[in-house]
């Protein structure tokens, strides 16, 4: 017998109807060239002082063996992370509280293996649809319902632009709270005093807070926290997780973290404990060359090279941002995220807009409608593309 749970997923249909559509007018109109802006993928290479470590690590192995790493990542990549990431933001998490891994998506999936299928599952609307995909794969989401485009058994967290696109706390008590910010999509970033809210409501109410912190490298605001556990009492609640994919482009490298204090605990057992178990049973590390690339990032080097990459593809989400604020677009995001949500014009629909810049600008973006029924009359553009092709892109929308 099969998990009848893969059946209930309605599939990947915001990116394959995305790809059917473009396919199909590219088709038709062989002559109009396209500019696309919906891409969640980076489009710089690999920063030199990454590429050089890159190479240095595999002459490395050609001279001596270096077989199956640690589970949760070597040392000299865990103790720079806790150097760089947490110690000059001020909070004491230890190098033994970080689990490396191959990019942040697959953490987000299976951090829900560790809980009880009974867990009550708090999500944003709109939502990186990782999370509840992987939630319905184990049939803690419930029933898809066509109707609404929900799940039966989630709760759902609104993020409107009443809310500044943060949620509020939901009437029923969850257990798990996915929270991801700055978010993907809607580019919408937390206060520190917001965050700790939050850390405080779950403190309160026994639930654990699955933290994803995969933009924090975008963060340019002052009062907005870079880790979760900045907030006090953070450490008894929250797992983070972090991601090489934007802050340094390793999209196609696969590098990322998540963090599990050693005082989170729950049923009187400590989560750092379930997930050792997890890693040790389900994964066999991440390749040397990989980790000592990561740890690249970190030289004076590294950070040189990757924050220009960041400050190259926020200068794209400022345009963007700016040129559609002048052309009279409602906008947000795009301060610290590459993200800019707009809200379509008019009473068109998210498929709509999406429709109408395909074929009267040929510029393609995402509908917010696929990142949930609160993203319906919304729009996403990122920052990640080129310059050439982003200010082509908004010559042609200012053109319509
Ligand atoms: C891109 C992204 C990630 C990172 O995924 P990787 O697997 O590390 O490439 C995680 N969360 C969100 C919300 C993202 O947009």
């Amino acid at each position: 017998m099969i998990n009848q749970n893969y059946l209930k997923l309605p599939g990947s249909y915001l990116f394959a109807t995305i790809g059917r559509k473009v396919k199909e007018y590219s088709e038709a109109n062989p002559d109009k060239s396209i500019v696309r802006l919906g891409i969640g993928d980076v489009s710089l290479p690999l920063a030199p002082a990454v590429v050089k470590a890159m190479h240095e690590a595999a002459d490395l192995m050609g001279r001596e063996v270096k077989g199956y790493p640690d589970y949760e990542g070597y040392d000299f990549l865990r103790e720079t992370i806790v150097e760089h990431d947490y110690r000059t933001r001020g909070t004491d998490i230890s190098s033994d509280e970080i689990f490396v891994n191959d990019g942040a998506k697959c953490d987000s999936a299976d951090l829900g293996d560790i809980f009880s299928l009974d867990c009550k599952v708090a999500v944003c609307d709109p939502v990186y649809p990782v999370y509840v995909d992987s939630n319905a794969l184990v049939g803690r989401a419930g029933d898809y319902l066509t109707e609404t485009g929900r799940w039966s058994n989630l709760i759902y967290m609104p993020c409107y632009a009443s809310n500044n696109f943060v949620p509020e706390f939901p009437t029923e008590n969850p257990d798990l709270i996915y929270l991801c910010f700055p978010n993907n999509p809607t580019g919408a970033a937390v206060t520190k005093a917001q965050l700790q809210e939050w850390v405080d409501y779950a403190n309160k109410i026994g639930a654990v807070i699955i933290f994803d912190a995969a933009y924090e490298a975008y963060i340019s605001e002052e009062d907005v926290p870079h880790t979760i556990y900045e907030c006090e009492g953070a450490k008894t609640c929250a797992i983070e997780m972090r991601s090489f994919s934007k802050n340094a482009g390793f999209t196609g490298t696969r590098l990322g973290f998540t963090v599990i204090p050693k005082e989170l605990v729950r049923d009187g057992v400590s989560l750092h404990t379930l997930w050792t178990k997890h890693q040790e049973t389900k994964m066999n590390g991440v390749s040397y060359i990989v980790q000592a690339a990561g740890a690249a990032v970190y030289t004076l080097e590294g950070k040189a090279e990757t924050n220009a990459q960041v400050a190259f593809y926020m200068k794209n989400a400022q345009i963007i941002r700016n040129s559609l604020a002048d052309m009279g677009y409602t906008v947000s995001g795009g301060v610290n995220s590459p993200y800019v949500w707009l809200k379509t014009p008019g009473s068109m629909t998210s498929w709509e807009f999406f429709d109408y810049l395909l074929e009267n600008a040929n510029v393609v973006g995402t509908p917010g409608s696929g990142f949930g029924s609160c993203g319906e009359g919304y729009f996403r553009l990122t920052g990640f593309g080129s310059r050439e092709n982003t200010e082509e892109a908004l010559r042609r929308i200012r053109a319509l």
